[in-house]
């Protein structure tokens, strides 16, 4: 298919890996609004649930208003948003204020970047390719998300969840039949669930929320239920061990809550570049 269309492989992966720039560019924008997105949906459903009117708000959503510099307001032009080459033109600086941009930004587009690069470069010219390209974003998106504010947004997870079913129904990867994915992200919601109740009724506390069975359910839809015991034998073990790391380190927020979804994100990264079994072998399993 790549060479009817007089395409390198080569060629679609670098392409593929600009467009993963430009993506992660839009990544930062939504890592930063959706979580206020969901708040002022929360105040608008209280204040008519209780009937006091709240006070008209500018829009605010993905593309509007334009982004602004959280320190100063100063407006964002085209060139001073350019995915990476901004960052390193403006030495990380706002133009207007010279408040340092965190390092976050270029890491997330550099990252969406290379996670493009690689689909492109391992599934070439397919409809797999855009799936997990999807896929990447998305994950990528809610694991900064679930880390910054511990919230898993539905409107992600959901729509993540779907994806996954309605790849499997396309037939589009080989390994995934409908029945696996479907059992994938039953089992995946309902496991995680199942240890959220052991836990709270053997300790009266939550250990995890929702949107760690949705986003897990969302796994298991993509890789199929064998993947299921893998993944999360990899995010647990991680996420121990970090968890513990953060408490002797001092770094642990307040509450010493630690979120899953960063560290479930993290598995289904290794299963799609290195396929899910693979993580039992590293594991000498
Ligand atoms: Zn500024």
């Amino acid at each position: 298919m790549a060479l009817e269309l007089g395409l390198m492989p080569e060629l679609v992966a670098v392409l593929a890996g600009i467009l993963g720039l430009l993506i992660g560019s839009f990544l930062n924008v939504a890592i930063y609004r959706v979580p206020k997105m969901m708040e002022r949906q929360w105040a608008e459903e209280c204040a008519e649930l209780t009937g006091t009117p709240l006070a008209p708000a500018e829009t605010f959503n993905l593309l509007t208003p334009r982004s602004r510099c959280s320190s100063c307001g100063h407006l964002i032009c085209w060139y001073e948003n350019i995915p990476v080459l901004s960052y390193l033109f403006l030495r990380g600086k706002c133009s207007a204020c010279a408040t340092p941009y965190g390092l976050r930004y270029p890491l997330v587009e550099v990252v969406t970047g290379g996670l493009f690069f690689f689909c492109a470069w391992r599934w070439g010219w397919t409809p797999m390719t855009l799936a997990w390209c999807g896929f990447s974003a998305v994950l990528l998106a809610l694991a900064v998300i679930d880390w910054d504010t511990t919230l898993l947004p539905d409107d992600m997870t959901l729509p993540l969840l779907w994806a996954g079913l309605i790849v499997a129904a396309l037939q589009w990867n080989p390994a995934v039949s409908l029945p696996t994915a479907l059992w994938g992200a039953v089992g995946g919601y309902l496991s995680l669930w199942l240890v959220y109740w052991g836990f709270k009724l053997a300790t009266g506390k939550e250990g995890m929320g929702y949107g760690d069975f949705k986003l897990f359910a969302a796994l298991g839809a993509w890789f199929g239920w064998p993947a299921l015991v893998p993944m999360i034998l990899m995010a647990s073990v991680i996420g121990a061990i970090v968890g513990i790391a953060m408490k002797f380190s001092g770094g642990l927020r307040e509450g010493g809550y630690v979120p899953f979804g960063p560290f479930l994100a993290g598995a289904g990264f290794t299963a799609m570049i290195f396929g899910p079994q693979s993580i039992l072998k590293f594991a000498g399993l």
